[in-house]
């Protein structure tokens, strides 16, 4: 195996705006609009995220997922409360997420 630590994601990721759709914050991982689906210009102009505790799970955050079952975003890997339709940092449907939090977690082992 790899000493890569897939648990720890800390590093700071550039975020960039969709022009299309006005989609704001999309993280630099992905090359297209997670929200429209269009390619982001070679012009884009990538930024950082205002506080670095924007781009993790804080530990509030952590909590808040506890009591709600809470679903994770396939495009950002943010986690949405239960009621959110869309999901709070990027925009994409919740029918795009993979499964919701608490399932992926119970049935890792
Ligand atoms: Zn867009
Ligand atoms: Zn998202």
């Amino acid at each position: 195996m790899s000493n890569f630590d897939g648990m720890e994601e800390k590093r700071i990721e550039g975020l960039w705006d969709c022009v299309f759709c006005g989609s704001k914050e999309i993280r630099a991982r992905f090359d297209t609009c997670p929200n429209c689906g269009k390619s982001r210009g070679i012009d884009t102009i990538f930024y950082m995220p205002k506080e670095r505790a924007s781009s993790v799970l804080t530990e509030e955050q952590a909590k808040k997922t506890t009591d709600r079952p809470d679903w994770l975003c396939k495009y950002c890997d943010s986690y949405n409360r239960s009621d959110a339709s869309f999901c709070k940092k990027c925009g994409a449907p919740r029918s795009h997420a993979e499964d919701d939090y608490g399932t992926l977690h119970n049935n890792k082992e």
